[in-house]
């Protein structure tokens, strides 16, 4: 579902240029659980932002469901976004003075679904995290965990083929991060693919496939099949 060619992504700071991503080569195939493990500064999370379409490679292919996602347009991208992929942050990233339900609406209204439609699938998803009764709460009205399911919802709502997570368990006490960690492992049992960004190396050992990353390159790509 995921083709990642020669995809390279380098940051100017100062004269210093910084390959974060080294033209990296990467197949993803529905249904599959990796983890992306490597030092701080390797490049894990640019990747992630890259197969989310929320930074563009400077060069190389990447093609999602076929479609090569070069030269698309703002709103081309926002619709790929919102169909395809779901973003789980460490940070949450909710806007602060919109509700729970509202932040999980907001991508669906950039994307222009109508406003039933948006009611009926964050409905859905609010009952699905177990949050239904925090749906008119604002951000900084929820616990770490709770915020991180309005997040989590907000990145499932429209049943995306891919959760990507960049350190979905980074802010958490570790009981509201097995919950989070759990919650993502059984979407992925219901056939969505997921990646996890993390340094834990509990966490990134659970996923099926591991890539380990150093200075933007995939130095090792672990296939962990139970005997
Ligand atoms: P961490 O584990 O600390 O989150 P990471 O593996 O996610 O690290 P990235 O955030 O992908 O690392 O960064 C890769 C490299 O690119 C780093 O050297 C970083 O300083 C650099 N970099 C990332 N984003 C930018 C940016 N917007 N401007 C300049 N340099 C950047
Ligand atoms: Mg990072």
């Amino acid at each position: 579902m995921i083709k990642l060619i020669d995809i390279c992504k380098t940051f100017v700071l100062g004269d210093q240029p910084i390959n974060a991503l080294d033209k990296i080569n990467l197949d993803i195939h529905s249904g599959e659980y990796l983890s992306v493990m490597g030092p701080s500064g390797s490049g894990k999370s640019t990747l992630l932002n890259v197969l989310g379409l929320l930074d563009s490679p400077d060069s190389g292919q990447y093609l999602l469901d076929g479609i090569d996602t070069k030269n698309r347009s703002e709103a081309e991208l926002a619709k790929l976004r919102s169909e395809k992929i779901g973003f789980v942050f460490q940070a949450y990233h909710l806007v602060p003075r919109l509700n729970s339900r509202e932040n999980i609406e907001l991508p669906m209204m950039l994307a222009g679904v109508n406003a039933k439609q948006r009611r009926q699938l964050s409905t859905v998803a609010l009952e699905r995290l177990g949050i239904a009764d925090r749906a008119l709460h604002l951000p900084n009205q929820l616990s770490g965990g709770q915020r991180q399911r309005v997040a989590l919802a907000r990145a499932i709502v429209r049943k995306p083929e891919i959760v990507l997570a960049d350190e979905p368990t980074g802010n958490l006490d570790s009981r509201s991060g097995k919950e989070v960690v759990d919650l993502l492992e059984q979407l992925n049992n219901e056939g969505i693919t997921l990646m996890v960004v993390t340094h834990d190396s509990e966490l990134g050992a659970r996923a099926k496939r591991q890539l380990q990353m150093v200075d933007g390159n995939i130095v090792q790509d672990k296939r962990h099949e139970p005997c």
